[in-house]
């Protein structure tokens, strides 16, 4: 009987691995490989809240303070204003109702930071609260020229640091739509809650708080925060989530 040369050569192939000792050689399967691949899937943070059912501990020092009880996230923090009059009070020329820039940063983030999320596999509500107090409040400066607006602090991230601060630029040719103003607010203060830009080129962009494209706060965005108080490490969202 005549072995097609196909065979054959799979016969030799087989011989090969099994002389290595492995067949999974034949399946182009690398055992190491799969292993490592298996122990990045496993999530231990995710594993670590839901033993803790979504319990974490915020730093008592903190500006920002993230408490997960059961299915409730509650966003706490405060602000300390600096920069532009309108900051401080004055109606912003242009703006519906003599909003100032404060009572729009401030809705920003409340709107933003706010509604039910999917993380961890747990329905969640998630509630953001800006509260008067005179100690741990991020420090807000609206400034009323063209620019950038931008999120600093010295790393590593926490959310205690002092150098913690939120630059607002807000000129009348700059961001003069209320609602990118608002936006801008909460992917400002999504950096204050320890996330990281989420530029991804070429585009598209994902969906987040944290890419540039005005999209809502998505489930991974959330799950960040957690991840972030958790480990208290900066984090970048990650994809997979559901989008909103
Ligand atoms: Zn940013």
């Amino acid at each position: 009987m005549e072995i097609p040369p196909e065979l054959e050569e799979l016969l030799a192939e087989v011989l090969a691995a099994t002389m290595q000792g492995s067949l999974f050689f034949l399946l182009n399967f690398n055992p190491f490989e799969f292993f490592i691949q298996f122990l990045r899937s496993i999530d231990n943070l995710s594993f670590f809240l839901r033993r803790n059912n979504m319990t974490i501990n915020t730093p008592r020092n903190s500006r920002v303070e993230v408490d997960v009880s059961g299915n409730t996230i509650t966003i706490t923090t405060a602000f300390n204003y600096s920069g532009s009059p309108n900051a401080q009070g004055a109606p912003r020329p242009g703006w519906p109702s003599a909003l100032t820039y404060r009572t729009a940063f401030e809705q920003g983030i409340v709107y933003h930071w706010n509604g039910n999320y999917t993380v961890f596999g747990f329905n969640v509500t998630v509630t953001t609260e800006i509260v008067n107090r005179l100690t741990r409040r991020v420090p807000v400066e609206i400034r009323n020229r063209n620019g950038t607006s931008f999120a600093q602090h010295t790393l590593p991230w926490c959310p205690s640091n002092s150098t913690n601060h939120i630059i607002m630029y807000a000129g009348l040719n700059n961001q003069e739509d209320l609602n990118r103003f608002r936006w801008v607010a909460a992917h400002e203060f999504g950096h204050i809650l320890g996330l990281r830009d989420w530029y991804v080129f070429p585009e598209p962009l994902p969906y987040s708080i944290m890419s540039d494209q005005g999209t809502y706060v998505q489930d991974r965005d959330v799950e960040a925060v957690i991840r972030a108080f958790a480990t208290m490490e900066r984090q970048l969202p990650r994809w997979g989530s559901s989008l909103h």
